[in-house]
């Protein structure tokens, strides 16, 4: 188990050893966790800032 924090909120979020998210942290050599709230946030926002 470790504990990540959201670099868009900035909320720590722990994350258990059998998650998938866990396997991305533990390699990563900057790990940059956005939480699920926030990944949803950042799509959405994306999305509306193409031109249509
Ligand atoms: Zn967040």
């Amino acid at each position: 188990m470790i504990s990540a924090r959201c670099r868009v909120c900035g909320k720590e979020i722990t994350i258990e050893s059998w998650s998938h998210e866990y396997e991305k942290l533990k390699v990563a050599d900057d790990p940059a966790y956005v939480c699920d709230p926030c990944q949803e946030k950042i799509r959405v926002e994306v999305q509306n800032d193409q031109p249509h």
